[in-house]
């Protein structure tokens, strides 16, 4: 099947490659989606039901997708779906009085980003006034790009295996046939059939008193983007964290997971007091494999969540703070275009930094801004000049290469700007008054730049002007006004780090266990970058740097000792790739070995060993990283 299907790719190509084409137009226009074939002018999905089988041993979901769809353009007669390695049986229409009429389907242009355009063409006969419901019989490759296939070796319990989805950006469409775009928002039920001691959850209505029987049926009454449909399956099981809340996880990480998560809670109360109703029921929480390639993902109802936050100190649950504010950022009001993303992740960088506040205190928020900030520098020195726009030009490459700081950290800075210019309350109701006005719709940077003209800019003419916000949102770098974050307890770190290294203070009175795990992160960052080995070594032994429990002490540490060719360290170094697959744990890691000037081998080595466990989305950031091509 899979070879059939290949042959139909190939010939797609080559009949795509012999046409006559006409010129294309060149006119940039930044509203359109240029990562989707789907042809949402014409017909546009309103309701998805997907009928699915689990086949672990075939790493293959085997189904149905159905299809309820608006005809916008009556005069069309060719529907262009998305998809991605998916091998399509059998397209029809089915009609009102049960019956169904077949319909001929073609694979269309194929694009290494984008997958392949799957045509279907409206049969003559069918009723052009009629409502649209067109199924589609279809199985996804073992090499779907938004599936991980985990065996059972691979997951905490070593005895069952675990497939979990993630269709951010663009993979929505290796798994389900659809118009893959985050400018279309669609409701779904979905049946879901595993093996019967595996219980199945999806970005929907979950009932956490759900009994294992191996079949289980989804309602996602809201309708939502593409990029948010996710399922996982495993040998998972829930314990509550409050009353609308709890947590998914293998057994064996079940017990860490409440401890850590306990203030989920308190939490949504508190986002709901800032930010107004919360609007999808419950919020659950999925904690994955360490294979899971981010921090989090923000779900509908169930944000997958990597274990790499599990510290045993709830030092980093500032990214389900994130998961958490994006129920209201991303979810309920949703980028339009990839281009767009800021108005997802700036927005929630700044909401889950004001969470912070409320639910620990302001200097926790502030430490998290001080670093958030200063990842922004280095990656400014980094980002092409025509890429360090909030919403740049963005009509090729990957949109998972999209994604870093600039969105985030120069967004939340950009919404702290303007909440600086106008008080903090003024800027609230502001927010508020924006969710409330484009909740449950997808909207263009413009068209929020509107929205702030109208309803914020105006209350104090003078603070901040049009072309201010669109020196943010369109121009290169920082404007002189940026609103630099400080910390006090942070400085104090990187003066400890200066003394220490003049040997003005002894290695053990340096007071780390006072310290938060963020301004132990900033003093390892603030070493100087002519230390000896032997001073390394002797930070090491005292502070336990390289046996750390903290993720993102680790990552601090051992980017260090990747970039100062710290070899003693190198075999804990070697252990940490391995125990963690969250991309932004790892890959920095991986860089600067392959960038010391001496380890690039040792690197594509260390890779090779611990690759397996990988998601596919981080395995390709790190074999680019080292500049492995052909993976
Ligand atoms: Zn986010």
């Amino acid at each position: 099947m899979q070879f059939r299907f290949q042959l139909v790719v190939i010939l797609a190509i080559l009949v795509a490659a012999c046409s006559e084409r006409a010129p294309e137009t060149t006119v940039y226009d930044p509203a359109h989606d240029y990562f989707s074939f789907a042809n949402t002018d014409q017909f546009a999905t309103e309701h998805l039901a997907l009928d699915l089988a689990v086949d672990f041993d075939k790493e293959q979901l085997r189904g149905s997708a159905t299809h309820r769809m608006r005809r916008i353009d009556p005069g069309a007669g060719e529907i262009v779906l998305d998809s991605r390695d998916l091998h399509v049986t059998d397209a029809r229409f089915l009609l009102a009085d049960g019956d169904s009429v077949p319909a001929d389907f073609r694979i269309g242009e194929t694009d290494a980003i984008k997958g392949s355009s799957l045509i279907v063409t409206l049969p003559a006969d069918l009723d052009p006034a009629g409502e649209l419901r067109l199924r589609l019989h279809y199985a996804t490759s073992p090499g779907s790009t938004a599936l991980q296939w985990l065996p059972a070796k691979l997951t905490a319990d070593g005895k069952h295996p675990l497939m979990f989805s993630q269709s951010q950006a663009i993979h929505a469409r290796s798994w389900v046939p659809l118009q893959d775009t985050p400018a279309l928002r669609i409701t779904y039920e979905a049946t879901v059939r595993t093996p019967p001691e595996l219980l199945a959850v999806m970005s929907a209505v979950n009932d956490p008193l759900t009994e294992r029987s191996g079949e289980y049926s989804f309602e996602m009454p809201q309708p939502i983007p593409s990029y948010l449909l996710a399922i996982a399956v495993g040998n998972i099981y829930f314990a509550p964290l409050g009353e609308q809340t709890g947590v998914y996880a293998e057994p064996e990480l079940l017990e860490a997971s409440v401890f850590e998560f306990a203030d989920t809670q308190a939490m949504l109360e508190q986002a709901e007091a800032l930010f107004g109703p919360y609007q999808w029921g419950r919020y659950d929480l999925l904690v994955l494999p360490p294979s899971f390639p981010y921090g989090g993902m923000e779900n509908p109802r169930l944000s997958f969540i990597t274990p790499s936050l599990l510290a045993g100190d709830r030092s980093l649950v500032a990214v389900v703070a994130h998961e958490l504010a994006h129920s209201w950022s991303g979810n309920l009001v949703t980028n339009a275009t990839w281009r767009d993303q800021w108005l997802n992740e700036g927005m929630t960088s700044y909401l889950e930094a004001r969470l912070m506040e409320v639910i620990y205190d302001k200097d926790r928020a502030d430490e998290e801004r001080v670093l958030s900030y200063q990842e922004l520098l280095l990656d400014l020195d980094e980002v092409p000049a025509e890429m360090q726009a909030l919403a740049p030009r963005l009509d090729s490459g990957d949109p998972d290469d999209f994604q870093g700081t600039i969105h985030y950290s120069k967004g939340q800075l950009f919404l702290q700007y303007l909440e600086n210019a106008y008080g903090r309350d003024v800027f609230d109701e502001f927010i508020a008054s924006y969710f409330d006005a484009f909740a449950f719709q997808t909207i263009t940077t413009e068209r929020f730049l509107d929205y702030l003209e109208e309803k914020l800019l105006p209350l104090q003419p003078a603070r901040v002007s049009r072309a201010d916000v669109e020196q943010w949102l369109y121009q290169p770098g920082l404007p002189a006004t940026v609103p630099v974050p400080r910390s006090a307890t942070l400085d104090a770190a990187q003066s400890m780090a200066a003394a220490w290294a003049d040997e003005a203070v002894d290695v053990a009175d340096i007071p780390i266990d006072s310290w938060s795990p963020q301004a132990t992160v900033h003093f390892i960052n603030s070493l100087p970058a002519d230390l000896s080995q032997e001073r390394l070594a002797e930070l090491d032994a005292h502070l336990g740097l390289s046996d750390t429990r903290n993720a993102e002490i680790g990552r601090a540490w051992f980017i260090q000792v990747a970039t100062r060719r710290h070899e003693s360290a190198y075999e804990s170094l070697r252990q940490y790739l391995n125990r963690y697959g969250r991309g932004r744990l790892i890959t920095p890691i991986y860089a600067a070995l392959a960038q010391n000037g001496s380890d690039l081998d040792r690197a594509r080595d260390y890779f090779e060993q611990a690759r397996t466990a990988y998601h596919p989305i981080t395995d390709a950031s790190i074999a680019r990283a080292l500049g492995l091509d052909d993976s």
